[in-house]
Parts: structure tokens; sequence; C-alpha cells
């Protein structure tokens, strides 16, 4: 578990707060056509139970539960034939609206950048501007 998981990860939810329904709604429901290792909202849901279950029940903390997040969230994705989130990281950059930007990377070797805006709570992804390799 890499601190630039954890970090990322905290941009758009944590076990603490309260999971904001729009920044489910700003991922597809379905990845876009040409876009086969898109992120989508079954996924993000999947990681938030899975996570929220096991800080509920294991009372464990954010990088334990976030990776359970993340094993439920890459079983998702292998159902649907999706390769595997290997890292969801800040890249320290931003966007020309100066949104800070996330990098999802997949194991095989594509990438999917999501440009998250400030927020004083919760994130909101920006998914005009995800952009693919
Ligand atoms: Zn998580």
């Amino acid at each position: 578990m890499s601190g630039a998981i954890n970090q990322a990860s905290s941009a758009i939810h944590s076990v603490r707060t309260p999971l904001d329904l729009a920044d489910l709604e700003a991922f597809p429901a379905n990845p876009t056509p040409g876009h086969p290792n898109e992120a989508t909202r079954g996924e993000e849901i999947t990681h938030f139970l899975a996570e929220r279950h096991d800080a509920a029940v294991n009372g464990s903390a954010f990088a334990a539960a976030d990776q359970v997040g993340i094993n439920a969230q890459n079983q998702y994705r292998a159902e649907r034939g999706q390769s595997p989130v290997l890292s969801q990281a800040m890249t320290g950059t931003t966007d020309a609206a100066g949104n800070p930007i996330a990098r999802f990377t997949y194991a095989d070797g594509t990438h999917e950048d999501i440009a998250i805006a400030p927020n004083a709570s919760v994130a909101r992804i920006a998914p005009s501007i995800v952009a693919f390799t």
C-alpha cells in the first residue's frame, strides 16, 4: 500500500467523511467506447462498500480499509474484462483551471487522468477533463 494511493484516494473519499453521490455520478456507468479501462461508477461503488464495511466491522484505518476497497474494485474490473488498478495517485500537476490531477494507472500500462476541483470537504471529479493514453 503506497502513500500515493492513500493521497489520491483521500482526495476522492475518506472513511471518515460522508460519501458524496455527485462524485460517483461523475463516473460513467460503462467505459466509453475506445477506452476499455475507463473507471466506472460500479467499481467505485464496489470500492466504497467494501472499504466502509471493513472500516465498520474490523475498525480498519484508512490505508487498510482502502486496500480492501481496491481489491474489491479490481475483482469487479476483472469480471468486466478490465485491467486492474495499480495505483490512484496525485500527479502533482494541475489542469488549465488549476484543478489537481489524479492518475489511475492500470496493469496493462494505460492510465486515466481525472481532474479534481478543490473543495472544502469532498472533491469533485471533472469528467470532461478525463484523459487517456
Ligand atoms: Zn478507498
